[in-house]
């Protein structure tokens, strides 16, 4: 058969219509069953219980004594994990990561600080994709450099805490062929100190990290005009600030800027919430965090991993990182009358369909190109994904900010009718529960990956 018979052939079975889907199929029993299984009591608890440590600050007691401070938090989270390991027969590995965080402007002298990690080891021993769930359990007053007074932390960042743990005893009572980290990071209000050494710590030891869920400020602050109801914000960054000049000129030549490893698991998240959350709303916000301020992921896109931002839409600052006091009539500080357990529990939710769709989809193709012919239509094709019975086309018009359609083919190559100047194009690989993986872009064959000079016309 000649290849134009064989695109011939793939371009009919497309038009016939092999699955054209405008969003994610909810059809998987299993995701269903964990989203229905986050509750919004124990988070709840939990929220209240981090708070009633009275501070959290990463400068309070680290011992664990008497229940107040950073070490009892600490210690009681570790305690959470090691109940879902009795409850899942010992799988899940817990451990603390204990670290010296050296003096700097936010940290007087040298202090231990420990990140708090629970580990779901994936089924498939060949598989050794690691997807990260992350909140920071630090907490702060409006003097960062004072953990003596109360930092109840609340939103800022019980309520993420509390979406890693609700995970943790959600997904580990599934099993996955990946790998699914849950950390509890410290340090972050005194400058992402855990969030940096975990990152760096899975750089240096070559781990394959392939998305990181960051949780800060998802407590569903209440304020009347501004509450949280039914909107989350995903934060992505677009360009990686790690990019070379090579891969400068590549974007300038062809664009792409928009389809960041980091922004594909952010419309993969939001997708998927659109799928199975109908009523939730993920608002991809193309920015790596808001504007000037930082969080923990921003540690693990330093290391050259994709990881996003989860953040309520809407902030009320007099709720953040100020002493609890009462100014002119004004209630302030991170407290826990402030949250929407109902809401943080939505964005449990969204965190645990992420993470399990994408430890259950096979990995995604390694490599996709566009084959180099001059052609209204598109021609590419991709590598073959152990574990895949199928791949699905994504299509977007190079303007929309979200996959627009998909289409399930088999085989590693196909012919599209749109043309790839008018339209994003992504490979993902389907396995055999349905689900698929983030998608791969296709770039330029690799006998000639540069661009050519531009024609005249
Ligand atoms: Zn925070």
């Amino acid at each position: 058969m000649t290849r134009r018979w064989l695109f011939g052939l793939i371009t009919f079975a497309l038009t016939v219509g092999l699955a054209s889907a405008q969003s994610l199929d909810s059809g998987n029993a299993e995701l269903r069953a964990i989203a229905r299984g986050i509750s919004a009591a124990r988070i709840r608890a939990d929220i209240h219980h981090l708070v009633g440590f009275g501070t959290r600050s990463s400068l309070s007691d680290p011992s664990g004594a008497n229940g107040r401070g950073v070490g009892a938090a600490r210690d009681w989270i570790a305690a959470q994990f090691r109940a879902d390991r009795r409850a899942d027969g010992g799988r899940l590995q817990v451990r603390l990561d204990a670290f010296t965080q050296p003096p700097g402007p936010r940290v007087p002298q040298a202090t231990t600080m420990s990140d708090v990690i629970a580990v779901l080891p994936g089924t498939d021993p060949n598989d050794h994709r690691i997807f990260v769930v992350g909140g920071h359990y630090d907490s702060r007053a409006s003097n960062i450099l004072d953990p003596t007074v109360a930092a109840p932390g609340a939103n800022d960042d019980g309520s993420g805490t509390s979406v890693v743990l609700e995970c943790a005893r959600v997904l580990s009572q599934y099993r996955f062929p990946a790998t699914i980290e849950f950390i509890a990071f410290e340090g972050e209000e005194q400058g992402l100190d855990g969030s940096r050494h975990a990152a760096q710590e899975a750089k240096q030891a070559g781990q394959e990290i392939v998305a990181m869920l960051n949780n800060d400020i998802v407590g569903g602050d209440n304020t009347p005009g501004h509450a949280n109801t039914d909107r989350l914000r995903v934060f992505s960054e677009g360009v990686s600030p790690a990019i070379d000049a090579a891969g400068l000129r590549r974007l300038a030549a062809t664009g792409g800027e928009d389809d960041s490893p980091s922004r594909e698991i952010a419309r993969f998240a939001s997708a998927l919430a659109a799928s199975y959350l109908p009523d939730f709303h993920v608002v991809l916000e193309y920015r790596r965090d808001r504007y000037l301020r930082g969080g923990d992921h921003i540690s693990f896109n330093d290391a050259g991993y994709p990881a996003v931002r989860f953040t309520d839409f809407f902030e009320n600052y007099n709720h953040q990182h100020q002493t609890v006091r009462v100014a002119n009539g004004v209630q302030y500080g991170d407290l826990p009358q402030f949250t929407t357990p109902s809401y943080t529990a939505d964005v449990a939710r969204v965190n645990a369909l992420a993470l399990a769709a994408l430890a259950l989809a096979p990995p995604a193709p390694a490599h996709a190109y566009f084959l180099p012919r001059l052609e209204t239509g598109t021609s590419l094709r991709w590598d073959a994904v152990p574990g895949a019975v199928a791949y699905r086309i994504l299509l977007r018009p190079t303007a929309a900010p979200q996959w627009t359609e998909r289409r399930t083919v088999h085989g590693t190559q196909a012919h599209l009718d749109e043309s790839k100047d008018n339209y994003f194009i992504g490979i993902a690989a389907v396995g055999a529960g349905g689900l698929e993986s983030p998608p791969t872009l296709p770039s330029l064959p690799p006998f000639r990956r540069r661009p050519a000079a531009p024609a005249a016309h």
